[in-house]
């Protein structure tokens, strides 16, 4: 019988029974178990997981585990600098692109309206979250701990926050997205590109008090929304100002 020691660091604590928060546990380990194997049976998803140490030595997720290992597992930093140390991935994705499961339309909105091209429609099932993050290299997005423990899933987000604003900053602030988000570029309805229009061409759809007060407008060729700098525009402004973005 095989049976390694564990200890999970930071908010990985939180996808674990009480008893085994923040101190070292020693558990049994199924036949020829990899790391990833375990961490998972242990109830932490592996995409919520940046790097793991056994022994003391960096190791991937294919590490097959020993009788006697110490297995310390952490989270993405964010005060340690690890680049020294190798990380469980190769390399991060280079565009950010994601896929939201049917609970996170709020969140989706947000992340298109500063540029991030998301899929989300209310009827998207776990396997097609899953396909989509596999077969486009798009980061799933979930409350869901199951989903992203689905094979194919490399890159994946728990979100924590309830509210999609705090979702919003929570997932800004952990994949650092302030310095390649694009405002105002998508449609938060389609995920399709905006483009400006001149006024002329979409007046007629025009509120009149929206006509005589505004001079710039953009149009969605999907949906043929027109958009303005209204007061809606203000506060989405606002929660990107918050997240370090200059949103124009
Ligand atoms: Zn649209």
């Amino acid at each position: 019988m095989v049976s390694a020691t564990f200890r999970f660091y930071e908010e990985l604590n939180d996808f674990l029974p009480r008893a085994r928060r923040k101190v070292e546990f020693t558990v049994p380990c199924a036949r020829a178990a990899t790391t990833k194997h375990m961490i998972e049976a242990l109830g932490v998803p592996h995409t919520e997981v940046e790097l793991i140490l056994v022994n003391g030595e960096s190791c991937g997720f294919e590490r097959m585990l020993c009788d006697g290992d110490r297995v310390a597992v952490y989270p993405k930093f964010e005060a340690f600098d690890v680049r020294p140390l190798l990380r469980v991935r190769a390399e991060p994705l280079r565009v950010m692109r994601f896929v939201a499961d049917a609970h996170l339309g709020g969140l989706a909105r947000l992340l298109r309206m500063a540029g991030f091209d998301t899929l989300y429609d209310n009827r998207i099932d776990d396997p097609t979250v899953a396909a989509l993050s596999e077969d486009e290299g798009r980061v799933a997005l979930t409350r869901d701990r199951d989903l992203l423990k689905r094979r194919g899933i490399t890159h994946g987000c728990y979100i924590r926050a309830l509210k999609p604003a705090a979702q919003f900053a929570e997932i800004f602030q952990r994949l650092d997205l302030a310095a390649s988000a694009r405002p105002f570029t998508l449609c938060l309805a389609c995920n399709a590109p905006l483009r400006t229009v001149a006024k002329a061409e979409v007046a007629p759809q025009l509120p009149p008090a929206v006509r005589a007060s505004h001079e710039e407008f953009l149009t969605c060729d999907v949906c043929q929304g027109v958009f303005w700098r209204g007061s809606h525009w203000r506060r989405m402004k606002a929660l990107l100002e918050s997240q370090g973005v200059a949103a124009g």
